[in-house]
């Protein structure tokens, strides 16, 4: 078994359950805020999973980023 990474530009997202043979696996994450957008049609879809994840997770209240740490502008 291998490791089920979202298929979501810029998402970092391993060990997903939802796979659809049109879009490759999606988290949990990226799922939740797939439905959000409501979308209609599988375009709507291919659409979201081609938009960029915004990776603010690693975020917390003091202001630590990855970002940061490995000295990339943020
Ligand atoms: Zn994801």
């Amino acid at each position: 078994m291998g490791v089920m990474a979202c298929c979501r530009r810029g998402c970092d997202g391993i060990m997903c359950h939802d796979y659809s043979v049109e879009t490759g696996y999606v988290c949990y994450e990226c799922k939740a805020e797939l439905e959000d957008t409501n979308p209609t049609c599988v375009q709507d879809v291919k659409d979201f999973m081609d938009t960029e994840k915004e990776n603010n997770r690693y975020q917390d209240e003091d202001g630590f980023s990855l970002s940061k740490m490995f000295g990339e502008e943020v």
